[in-house]
C-alpha cells in the first residue's frame, strides 16, 4: 500500500475514493482558520512518484470509479502535468469515472476557461472549493483576499467547462461585527453562479489561532455563539435565490444542526427546520 505523507485530508464524500497525492501541502497555506497544512512544506510530487503510487493502487483496487487528488490544491498544478497525472489514472483504473480535486479560489481564477475545458475532456470531474465568505472585508481579514467577483468568474468557468463544483461556506468566520456582511455577500455570490453542491460548515478554531482573528479584526473578534451560528445559517438560506438546482448540506462535524436538501425546491422546508430549532431549543 502506498504510505501517505501524513496529515492527509480528504472530503467526506471521497471515503471510497482511490486517493493520489499529487502535491503535498497548500501552495497557499496562509487562511487563518485553517491549520490543516501548516506541517507541511508545499511540494509538487514527481510524475514518477506519482506513478508508482497509482500503479501501487490499480494492483489492489482495479475495479474503483473514483479517484481524489489530494492535497489541498491540486489545481495549482501546471495544466499540462495535470493532465499527464489524468492520463496515467485513467489508464490504469479502467472503470475510473470520476476525478476531483481541491482548488483554492487563487488557483481555481488562473486557469483559463480553455484549460478547464481540456481538463474535463481528460477527466476532471469534480472540483471542490471554499468561497468561506463572500465579502473581500472578512477575506482580507482572514488572510484570504480574493474579490467576489473572481470568484464568480471562476466558479463560472468551471460550470461553463462543464465540470462539477462543490463550495464550502462558513458560517461565524467574520464574528459578529462582520456577521451581516458576512452573510449578505455570500449569498450574492451564490445567486450568481450555477454550483453543483453548497455546504455550511460552523467556525471551529484550533489552539493559537483565536488570537490571529482578534488581532486581523482589530481586537474586535468576537465568537458567535451556537444561537448566533444558527441565525446566520438561516438568513444564509433566506437571502440565497438560486434558479438552477444545488444539493444543499449542512452536515459537517462542525455543524451542531444537520440539514440536507436541494435548492430552490426545499428552501421552505430547510428554512422551517432552522426557525424550528431556534424557537425550541436555542432560546
Ligand atoms: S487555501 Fe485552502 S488548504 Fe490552503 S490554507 Fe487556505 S483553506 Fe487551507
Amino acid at each position: 500500500m502506498i504510505d501517505y505523507h501524513q496529515p492527509l485530508y480528504r472530503p467526506p464524500a471521497e471515503a471510497n475514493s482511490v486517493i493520489i497525492q499529487a502535491t503535498l501541502g497548500c501552495s497557499f497555506n496562509k487562511c487563518t482558520f485553517c491549520t490543516m497544512y501548516e506541517s507541511k512544506n508545499f511540494e509538487i510530487r514527481t510524475l514518477k512518484d506519482i506513478f508508482t503510487d497509482i500503479d501501487t493502487m490499480a494492483s489492489y483496487y482495479q475495479d474503483t470509479k473514483k479517484m481524489f487528488l489530494a492535497d489541498g490544491d491540486v489545481l495549482c498544478l501546471d495544466t499540462k502535468y495535470l493532465i499527464q497525472i489524468l492520463d496515467y489514472a485513467y489508464l490504469k483504473f479502467p472503470k475510473l469515472r470520476r476525478v476531483s480535486v481541491y482548488a483554492s479560489a487563487f488557483n481555481l481564477y488562473d486557469k483559463t476557461l480553455e484549460e478547464l475545458v481540456l481538463l474535463k475532456e481528460k477527466g476532471l470531474t469534480l472540483i471542490y472549493y471554499g468561497i468561506e465568505s463572500g465579502s473581500y472585508e472578512v477575506l482580507k481579514r482572514i488572510q484570504k483576499p480574493i474579490s467576489s467577483q473572481k470568484m464568480i468568474d471562476g466558479l463560472n468557468k468551471v460550470y461553463e467547462a462543464g465540470i462539477k463544483s462543490s463550495v464550502t461556506v462558513i458560517l461565524g468566520v467574520a464574528g459578529k461585527e462582520y456577521s451581516t456582511l458576512h452573510i449578505k455577500e455570500t449569498a450574492n455570490i451564490i445567486n450568481q453562479v450555477k454550483v453543483t453542491y453548497l455546504s455550511t460548515l460552523q467556525l471551529m478554531l484550533e489552539e493559537g489561532r483565536k488570537e490571529k482573528f482578534v488581532k486581523n479584526f482589530d481586537g474586535k473578534f468576537v465568537m458567535l455563539n451556537e444561537r448566533e451560528m444558527i441565525e446566520e445559517q438561516k438568513s444564509f438560506l433566506e437571502q440565497l435565490n438560486t434558479s438552477n438546482k444545488v444539493i444543499f448540506r449542512s452536515n459537517h462535524v462542525s455543524n451542531s444542526l444537520l440539514l440536507a436538501g436541494t435548492l430552490p425546491k426545499d428552501k421552505h422546508r430547510l428554512l422551517a427546520e432552522v426557525s424550528y430549532v431556534l424557537k425550541n431549543y436555542l432560546l
